[in-house]
Formats: structure tokens, sequence, C-alpha cells
């Protein structure tokens, strides 16, 4: 997958790739775990970055896609879904068509049933 997760650091600002961050039980409590940053090796957390590989906004959004699961900041989920959009034919009909004119019929179909 080319797209990678990326997470920011709330210490340093560093952000790093999903796979590059530390793992550890929490000796706390031993069915958590602690996350840490692998730069700075602090533990106060991170902020989700946009999955695009060159933007470093906080990723905002999350949107299912051909791909997998994306997590992007707002302008490359609107990119994405511009590119969705131009795709259009690769989509299966029912998608491609979702103009409304199937749930009017639906809805037709329920006022008026079929008589039996
Ligand atoms: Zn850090
Ligand atoms: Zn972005």
């Amino acid at each position: 997958m080319s797209n990678q997760r990326k997470w920011k650091c709330c210490s340093c600002d560093g952000i790093s790739i999903e796979a590059d961050l530390l793992e550890a039980i929490n000796p706390f409590d031993e069915t958590m775990k602690i996350t840490g940053c692998p730069l700075c090796k602090d533990v106060v957390g991170f902020t989700e970055i946009c999955d695009e590989p060159e933007c470093v906004r906080d990723a905002s959004c999350g949107f299912p896609t051909p791909d997998g699961y994306r997590r992007t900041c707002g302008d490359h989920m609107r990119a994405a879904e511009q590119m969705r959009a131009a795709d259009g034919a690769k989509l299966s009909p029912i998608e491609r068509d979702w103009s409304g004119e199937v749930e009017d019929k639906a809805w037709a179909y329920l006022q008026k049933p079929p008589r039996r």
C-alpha cells in the first residue's frame, strides 16, 4: 500500500510513519499499549497527519476508497473525491447512477405496492 499513515508527535512535532512508531506494553496496565515517538522518545501522544506523501496537515477527514481507508486533510479529501468522480466509469452502475432515481422508485413502490 502506497499511502502510509503518518503521525505528528505532540512533543517534538516530528512526523513519523506508523511503522516507525515505538510500541510498548503500558507498565501500569498490561492490557494496554503505549506509543512512543521514535525521534524524541516521548509518549505524550500523536496527531494523525494527512496520508498524502508530501502533506503535513492534520488528517481531519476519513473515507473509504478502492485502495483502502484514507485519512487526509480537507483539501486532499476533495482532491480524492474529484479523482473518484473522474474515475466514475469504473464504479458499479448503482454507485454511478446515484441520482436519486433509485430512491424515488423505491419510495413509489412503498406508496403503491402492487396488488397481489
Ligand atoms: Zn517526538
Ligand atoms: Zn493533505
